[in-house]
Order: structure tokens, then sequence, then C-alpha cells
């Protein structure tokens, strides 16, 4: 898997001869809390610093509270309230970022170097004031530019910001500092952002829970973005997002070994390495068991109530992650809309809809907080049959009963039951040959794909962000999950 513990780590190791950037460069180096768990990770950073520094290039390093620094800060709240106002929390959780970027700067000058820690807010990161999960609105980071124009090395503490109006300390969503860390480099211009973790690029599955997962090379950010959404958590989704639309190439590598991890570059057809890649191709498999499924049960067929139903539940917070309508057989005025959001989202969700049931007119909400999607992601998805047919024949075959069903050019998902989200991720990635080979042919796997009689599909309702596009009665397929 590439991993190794902090003893393990030798000064030889920082021998970095893969930049393939000029020096001078601006590199923005994002260490995560696993490589900052202990004193060991804050010298390894800080080495990594240093070294990259002698090679010529200009370092901005963004820091994550150390190990499950923030984890426990949160348990500490909880025992002192029950219900802490998000604005206090931010101001606490905050803190765990200043920690690491005080330490990295006492190991940076002790190697020479001339360290300068920011918090979010004098690095210029505004904020909206959703506290908690807080967007960036812009990046101000001229103080951040000054300090690299001195020749020092700005370490700027993840996660955080502050609000434009007010000035209070934001926090921007667990796992938020590789946001940071892009929002940094777009802003500064920097060539490249690193993510510095504990496992040593992305692979195609977690290699913490499936040994034979490959490291990918190099991916799209298009692709990155779907492995994100479906659950991959070595980058956060929004660091993806916003790499994207910036145009910011990423390298997610080991803060452990010097070796070069994945690329994930901006543009399918700005690619590089690949530049003609027409072929599908399958890159990933995720399961998240992390979702609930809402049923709006007997809602009138009225053009503008799903509008209104998404704007109800765009107003408590919840993120819709997949829509499905059919008739409710109950007459010709009725239908069901199924809705799958985060679990941790579900309980806003039903209170503010329940609220509006009268307004809006429903039946009912049903609720089943057992809800898990397993998907692939890749290229040529949807333009591929044969990809969404093993996908789904690999599901029948284990008996898994699917819920919803989506494609999209770079991702194809099912939703099932929690408790059979192990068996039909394993089944996937067998069907697409990520096991050793002895278990593949067990399964029958022949190395190519078969065509296979799937589920009966649903009606779907294409959806982005909080835009619906209309359907056709009768068009089937098609809703991106984001
Ligand atoms: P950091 O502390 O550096 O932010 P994270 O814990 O957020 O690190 O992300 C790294 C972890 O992501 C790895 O330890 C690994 O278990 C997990 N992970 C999940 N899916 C993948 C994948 N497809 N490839 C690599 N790592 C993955
Ligand atoms: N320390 C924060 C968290 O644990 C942010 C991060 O690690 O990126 O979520
Ligand atoms: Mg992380």
């Amino acid at each position: 898997m590439g991993t190794r513990k902090a003893t393990d780590f030798n000064d030889s190791d920082l021998a970095e001869t893969d930049r393939a950037i000029p020096p001078g460069s601006v590199i923005v180096q994002k260490f995560g809390g696993s490589s900052l768990a202990d004193a060991a990770g804050i010298l390894r950073a800080a080495e990594r610093i240093a070294k990259t520094r002698t090679n010529g290039y200009r370092v901005v390093a963004v820091v994550s509270a150390m190990g499950d620094t923030t984890d426990e800060l949160c348990d500490l709240a909880a025992e002192v309230s029950a219900r802490p106002l998000p604005v206090d929390l931010d101001a606490l959780l905050s803190i765990g970022e200043l920690v690491s970027s005080a330490l990295l700067a006492i190991a940076l000058a002790d190697l020479g170097q001339l360290p300068r820690t920011f918090t979010g807010s004098a690095a210029g990161l505004i904020t909206d004031s959703i506290h908690g999960k807080a967007h960036i609105t812009d990046v101000r980071p001229d103080r951040v530019r000054s300090s690299l124009a001195r020749g020092e090395v700005p370490i700027v503490a993840g996660f955080q910001g502050r609000t434009q109006k007010g000035n209070r300390v934001t926090t921007l969503g667990r796992g938020g500092s590789d946001l940071t860390a892009v929002a940094l480099a777009a802003a500064l211009g920097a060539d490249i952002c690193e993510i510095y973790t504990d496992v040593d690029g992305v692979y195609t599955a977690d290699p913490r829970v499936v040994p034979t997962a490959r490291k990918i090379e190099v991916l799209s950010s298009e692709e990155m973005l779907e492995f994100a959404a479906s659950g991959c958590k070595v980058l956060h989704l929004r660091c993806v997002e916003y790499a994207r639309r910036f145009g910011i190439p990423i390298h997610v590598r080991s803060s452990f070994v010097p070796e070069p991890g994945t690329l994930i570059l901006p543009g399918l057809d700005r690619h590089p390495l690949q530049p003609a890649r027409e072929q599908p191709e399958v890159t990933g498999v995720a399961g998240v068991n992390s979702a609930s499924k809402i049923t709006v049960v007997g809602m009138p067929d009225q053009p503008d109530t799903m509008a209104r139903i998404l704007h109800v539940l765009s107003s408590s917070g919840a993120h819709v992650q997949a829509i499905v309508q059919n008739s409710a057989g109950k007459g010709p005025r009725r239908s069901d809309v199924a809705l799958i959001v985060p679990a941790a989202h579900a309980g806003n969700a039903l209170a503010v809809l329940d609220a509006e049931k009268g307004s809006i007119g429903f039946e009912g909400l049903q609720h089943d907080d057992k809800v898990g999607r397993v998907s692939i992601t890749g290229l040529g998805m949807r333009s591929s049959p044969e990809i969404f047919c093993t996908f789904l024949k690999a599901l029948s075959d284990a008996d898994v009963e699917l819920d919803l069903v989506d494609i999209s050019e770079t991702s194809v998902g099912a939703v099932t039951h929690s408790d059979r989200l192990a068996d039909a991720e394993r089944a996937v990635r067998r069907a697409f040959g990520m096991t050793p080979a002895d278990e593949a042919t067990a399964a029958g796997h022949e190395g190519h794909l078969t065509p296979a009689v799937g589920p009966p599909l649903q009606t779907w309702v294409p959806i982005s962000g909080q835009d619906m596009t209309p359907v056709a009665a009768g068009d089937r397929t098609v809703a991106r999950h984001f």
C-alpha cells in the first residue's frame, strides 16, 4: 500500500527528482493530520519543505491539525454542551491547525528557514458566515505573497477563514485543509498544489480496505471529482471542484516516501501523458454507507412541486445527492419522490419537509437510514453500455437488490441497502478485475465485458446543484450524483 511509519523514514528519502516544473515556481504543500500526527511527522514535513526550497522552489505550507486533534476538540465541546453554538465551535476547532503551524515553524527555524505563520484569516481566506461548513467567497493572500517575496516560508493554518462581515473565525467543513491549499494555490498562481498524506497516491479503492487496489498515476479532475463525490476521502470534494474550476494541478503523494504519487490534472483533453483517451476506462470503485433515503409520498403532480421541495431542502442545508420520481399508482395526479441525502442531513431534511407538508400538499414522508451507494468512476461511462451492463450484472449475480441506479460520463452508481454494500463493492471490484486473478476466475470473470439484464430502471430527473432539467416522459437514466 506504500505507507510507512515515521520511524521508517530517513533523510535520503527526500531526494526530490520528480518535479517537472521550473525552479522559482511557487508550490503549495499541504500536510494532512495523518502526516502530522506526532513530533516525527512535524519534523518530516519541515524537512520536506526545506528540501523543496533547496531545490529552488518557493513553498507555501498549509497544515491540518495533528492526528485526531479536531475529533478530540469536538468531543470536548460535546462534554461541555449538548448544543454548542456553531460560531463558538469554529473558534475552538480552528485551534488545532494553529498548533501544527506553530510547531512546524519551530522545526523549520531549526533547519535555517524563515517561517512565518498565518491564521486562515491573516492569509486572506474570506468566507460566508455558515459556521462549520463555510464557503470561500474571496482569497486575498497579499500578506502571504509579501512573505514569499521576503524569502520566508509562509505556513497557513488550513480549514479556517473569517467572515467578510463581522470578522468571525469560520471552518470550511471536515477535511477542509485540502480546500485551503488549492484556494491559496489558485490565488497565488502556484504551479502545483501538493497534498501530502499517509498513502502514496490515489488508488482504485481505499488501499486500507482493499489491499489489491492499484495506484493510479494520472487522473483527470473530472474523474477525481466523481471519485471524491462517491466517497473516496483522500481528497476533499470541494478541493477537487475548486482545482478543476481554477485549473490547478494537484499531486497527491506520501509524506513518508519520495516517490511520485498521483497527478490530478484539470481537463480531460489537457491530459499530457495520455492525450487521446477514447476507450472507456474504469479507474476506481467506491462505496459510501452514510446516506439516507427520504421518500415524499403522494406528491401532487404539479410542475413546481419538485422545485418547492428542493427549495425547502436547500434552506435546511441538506445536500440532495440523487432524486428519483415514480408514479405513485394512486391516480394520475400523484407521484412519489425518493431523495438521497447524507445521513447527517436527514434529520433536518425531514423536519423542514414535515413543516411544509400542508403547503406543498404531499401525503407523507418515509425514511430509510440504511442506504449505501456503490459506484465505479472512470471515463466514457455513458457512451459504453458494456460498462453499465457489467456493473449491473455483477450486482445481480451477487443478489444485491438495487434501489436507484445512476449513470454519468464519469460514474455509474447504484443505491442499495447498507448491509449489502460490502458485498456489492466486492462483486463490482471482481467484475472489473480489481481482485487477484484466482478470485476473479472463481467468480466467473472471463476478462471481457458481458451484457447483462439489470433491474428495471426508473425515471431519473437529472440534477446539478439545485437546478433541475425536465425529463421527457418515458425518458430514463442519466442522473448526476454530485
Ligand atoms: P489526511 O490526514 O492527509 O488529510 P485523509 O485521512 O483525509 O488524510 O486521507 C487519506 C486516507 O484516504 C488514506 O489513509 C486512505 O485510507 C483513504 N482513502 C480512501 N479512499 C482512497 C483511495 N481510493 N486512494 C487512496 N486513499 C484512499
Ligand atoms: N482538522 C480538520 C479535520 O480534521 C481539517 C483537515 O484535517 O483538513 O477535519
Ligand atoms: Mg484529508
